[in-house]
C-alpha cells in the first residue's frame, strides 16, 4: 500500500515522517526536479510512506504544488495523511478541503498538540471529524504522542470514507454535478471544481458542459470563480470553526473583558459612551481651555503686526494680506491642534489596546442583520483618521459591489480635517454641549452609513455580503513610545496641510475678497470676486441657513479642497471684513448663523463630497472618473438634502417650542 504524507510546509511532515518510518528511508530526488524525494516503510508494515512537498494548496501555482498534484492524482496513493498545524487551523484546514474532493482515503493528522494548551487554543476533535466527515488524530509528531493511535489507524486502514461534503453554495455545487456528469476521469468532484477554476492542467478536459457552468456563475458572481471558490472554501472554514470547533485564545483577562465590551445588550452603548467621552474631553474640556488660548495668540500677533507694518509705512494691501489672509487663515486651522492631539491619541488608544477590532466586531453583527457585511466597516474605522487610508483599505474586500460602497461611503465618517468644523460651530453654538455635540454627529454619521448602505446595497450595489474572518487580538496595554509616534505623525501631517493647501486657498480667497471684477483694491467685501461668485451660488444654501449668505457658501464649496478650508476661509473673510483680529460669529456677516443652521450647516460639511485628496483616492479605487462623479454626486445631493432636512426639522421644533 502507499500512503501519501501530504501539509503545509512547517508543518511537522519530516517530524512525522521520522517518527513513522524509523530509519527505513530512501532520500532522492522528483524525476526531472531537484526537490527532495523521501520515501520509508512504515514500521510494522509493509506499507510505503511517501513525504510530498509542503503546499499549501493542489493548485498548479509552484513546482511543489504540481508535484504534490500530480502524484496524488496519477500514482493513486491508497491513502492520504493530512498534516495539520493546528495553531494555524484555518490557514491548514485550505488545502484538506481540496484533499477532501479527492477519491482517495484521508486521515487527519492534527499535529502539535503540546502546544496548542499554551497558545490557548482548544480544538474538539471529534467534532472537527464530524464536520469534516474524516477521521482525524491528535499527534504531537515532536513529542511522540498519538502517533500509535494513528499507526494504528494506516494498519487497519479504518477511515471514514470521503463523504464529499457539499462546501460550497447551492449555486455553485450545481454545477459542480451537472460537470461531474460529463467528465470520465476519476476525482470527478476534484476535477470539476478545477474545471470550474479554469485549471491549466485540465484545458484539455474542457467541454460544452464547463463553459456554459463557468459562464452561468461568472454571470451571477460578476467575479473570477478561482476567487469565488478560494472564498466560499474560507466560508466554510470558518464556519467550521466559529460552530465551536476551534476555540482561539483563551486568555482569561481578554475573555472577562470581552463579557462586557462584547456584551449583547451592553456592548453599543458602551461604544457610544466611550466615543461620546471623547469627544467631550477633546472638544468640550480641551476645547473649551485652548481655543480662546490660541486664537487670543494669534489675535495678538495679528494685531501687533499690522500696528508694527502700518507704522513702519507698509501698504494696507501687504498688512491685509499678512494679518487677515495668511495669519488668520493658517491660525484659525492650527487653533485646533490641541484638541486634534487629543482626539488622535484616544484613538491610537483605541486600535492598539484591541478594543477598535472589536467595535469591527460588534458592528458587523449588527451590520449582518442588514445583509452588509463588516469587512466594509474596517475602512470607517481607519477612516476617522483621513478617508484616503479608509478608502485604500477597501482593497481587502473581496466582494467588488461591496467595496465599491465602502468607497462611497467611508468619506461620511467625520476625519480630522473635519474636527475643526465641527469643533468651531459646537463650540461657539452650544458652548455647554460641545462635546455632546460633537459626538452627536459622530454617531449621526453611523446613522448615514448604515441608511445609505442598506439602500445601495438594495438598489445599485447588489449581490451577497463578504464574510468576516475575524480573530480577535488579546487586549494588551499600548506602548508609549508607539502612541506618541503615531500621534506625532498625524499632527504633523496636519500642520503640513496648514503650511501649504489651507496657506495656499486662505491667500486665493483673500485675493477674491478684495478686488472686485475691475480688479480695484479695498473695495467692500459684499462688492468683491468672492461675494459675486458667492451670491450665485447661495440659493443652494439657503434652506440650510435660512439666510442668501454668499460668505457662508463660498466657505463651504472651500470644504471640496479641504475640509479644514472651511473653518480658514470663513476666518479671512471675517478679517477683511471686520480687520484683524474680530470675533468670527460677532461679524456682521456671520452674525445669522444660530443654533439650528449651525447644526446644518455642519451635517453639510460632514456628508458633501470630500477633499480633493479623498476625490483622488475614490478615482483610483473606483477606476473611472465616470463613477467617481456619481459617487460625489451622491454625497452632495445627500448632504443637501440631510441638512434642508436638520434646518427644517430644527426650525419647526424652534417654532413650537
Ligand atoms: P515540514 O516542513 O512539514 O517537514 O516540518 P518539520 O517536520 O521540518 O517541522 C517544522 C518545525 O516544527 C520543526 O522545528 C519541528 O521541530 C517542529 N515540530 C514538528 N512537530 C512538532 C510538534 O508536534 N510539536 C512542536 N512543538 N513542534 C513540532
Ligand atoms: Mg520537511
Amino acid at each position: 500500500m502507499k500512503v501519501a504524507l501530504v501539509g503545509n510546509q512547517n508543518s511537522g511532515k519530516t517530524t512525522l515522517f521520522n517518527q513513522l518510518t524509523g530509519l527505513n528511508q530512501k532520500i532522492g530526488n522528483w524525476p526531472g526536479v531537484t526537490i527532495e524525494r523521501k520515501t520509508g516503510i512504515i514500521k510494522g508494515t509493509e506499507d510505503e510512506l511517501i513525504d510530498l512537498p509542503g503546499i499549501y494548496s493542489l493548485s498548479p501555482y509552484s513546482s511543489e504544488e504540481e508535484i504534490s498534484r500530480n502524484f496524488v492524482l496519477n500514482e493513486t496513493p491508497d491513502m492520504i495523511v493530512n498534516i495539520i498545524d493546528a495553531t494555524s487551523i484555518e490557514r491548514s484546514l485550505y488545502l484538506t478541503t481540496q484533499l477532501l474532493e479527492l477519491d482517495t482515503k484521508v486521515v487527519i493528522a492534527l499535529n502539535m498538540l503540546d502546544i496548542l494548551e499554551k497558545k490557548g487554543i482548544f480544538i474538539d476533535v471529534e467534532k472537527l471529524s464530524e464536520k469534516l466527515g474524516v477521521t482525524v488524530i491528535s499527534i504531537s509528531a515532536l513529542k511522540k504522542t498519538g502517533i500509535e493511535d494513528l499507526l494504528t489507524v494506516i494498519k487497519d486502514k479504518n477511515v471514514i470514507q470521503n463523504r464529499h461534503n457539499k462546501i460550497f453554495e447551492p449555486r455553485v455545487e450545481k454545477e459542480i454535478d451537472n460537470i461531474s456528469k460529463t467528465i470520465s476521469l476519476g476525482h470527478k468532484r476534484f476535477t470539476s471544481v478545477k474545471l470550474l477554476e479554469g485549471d491549466a492542467l485540465l484545458v484539455k478536459q474542457t467541454n460544452e458542459q464547463v463553459k456554459s457552468s463557468i459562464i452561468i456563475l461568472e454571470d451571477h458572481y460578476n467575479m473570477d470563480l478561482e476567487q469565488v471558490i478560494a472564498n466560499q472554501r474560507y466560508n466554510y472554514i470558518t464556519d467550521i470553526k466559529s460552530s465551536g470547533t476551534v476555540i482561539m485564545n483563551i486568555d482569561i483577562i481578554t475573555d472577562k473583558l470581552d463579557k462586557v465590551f462584547l456584551n449583547k445588550w451592553a456592548a453599543l452603548p458602551i461604544f457610544a459612551v466611550i466615543m461620546t467621552l471623547i469627544y467631550m474631553l477633546a472638544v468640550g474640556v480641551i476645547g473649551g481651555a485652548t481655543v480662546e488660548l490660541v486664537a487670543g495668540l494669534f489675535d495678538s500677533i495679528a494685531g501687533g503686526l499690522s500696528d508694527t507694518l502700518t507704522n513702519a509705512g507698509a501698504s494696507q494691501w501687504a498688512v491685509s494680506l499678512l494679518c487677515d489672509g495668511i495669519i488668520g487663515g493658517v491660525g484659525a486651522v492650527l487653533g485646533f491642534v490641541p484638541q486634534l492631539i487629543i482626539l488622535f491619541i484616544c484613538i491610537v488608544i483605541l486600535e492598539t489596546t484591541g478594543y477598535m477590532s472589536r467595535i469591527a466586531f460588534m458592528l458587523d453583527m449588527l451590520f449582518r442583520k442588514f445583509g452588509l457585511s463588516g469587512k466594509a466597516l474596517i475602512p470607517f474605522i481607519v477612516g476617522s483618521g483621513c478617508s484616503v487610508p479608509g478608502i485604500m483599505t477597501t482593497r481587502t474586500i473581496e466582494n467588488q459591489n461591496e467595496r465599491k460602497m465602502s468607497i462611497v461611503l467611508t468619506p461620511f465618517i467625520p476625519c480630522s480635517a473635519k474636527l475643526p468644523i465641527i469643533a468651531l460651530f459646537a463650540g461657539a453654538f452650544f458652548p455647554n454641549s460641545a462635546g455632546l455635540v460633537s459626538a452627536s454627529l459622530y454617531f449621526f454619521a453611523i446613522a448615514v452609513i448604515l441608511f445609505s448602505a442598506v439602500l445601495l446595497k438594495k438598489f445599485i450595489f447588489k449581490g451577497k455580503s463578504s464574510t468576516f474572518i475575524s480573530e480577535l487580538p488579546e487586549y494588551k496595554i499600548p506602548g508609549i513610545k508607539y502612541v506618541l509616534k503615531d500621534v506625532y505623525e498625524k499632527t504633523m501631517e496636519f500642520i503640513k496641510r496648514a503650511g501649504s493647501i489651507i496657506l495656499l486657498t486662505s491667500i486665493f480667497i483673500w485675493l477674491l475678497l478684495s478686488f472686485n471684477w475691475r480688479f480695484e483694491y479695498g473695495v467692500d467685501v459684499n462688492e468683491s470676486i468672492l461675494a459675486s461668485i458667492g451670491n450665485a451660488i447661495s440659493w443652494i444654501f439657503y434652506p440650510m441657513l435660512g439666510e442668501l449668505s454668499w460668505a457662508a457658501s463660498v466657505s463651504a464649496i472651500q470644504g471640496l479642497v479641504a475640509k479644514e478650508g472651511v473653518v480658514s476661509s470663513m476666518e479671512v473673510i471675517a478679517g477683511v471684513a471686520e480687520g484683524a483680529g474680530s470675533v468670527l460669529f460677532n461679524s456682521q456677516i456671520f452674525s445669522f448663523f444660530s443654533g439650528t443652521s449651525a447644526y446644518a450647516f455642519m451635517v453639510f460639511n460632514l456628508f458633501s463630497a470630500p477633499c480633493f485628496g479623498a476625490i483622488a483616492a475614490m478615482r483610483r479605487e473606483l477606476g473611472s472618473n465616470k463613477k467617481m462623479f456619481k459617487a460625489i454626486g451622491f454625497q452632495t445631493l445627500l448632504a443637501l438634502l440631510l441638512s434642508y432636512l436638520v434646518f427644517g426639522i430644527g426650525s419647526l421644533i424652534g417654532v413650537i417650542f
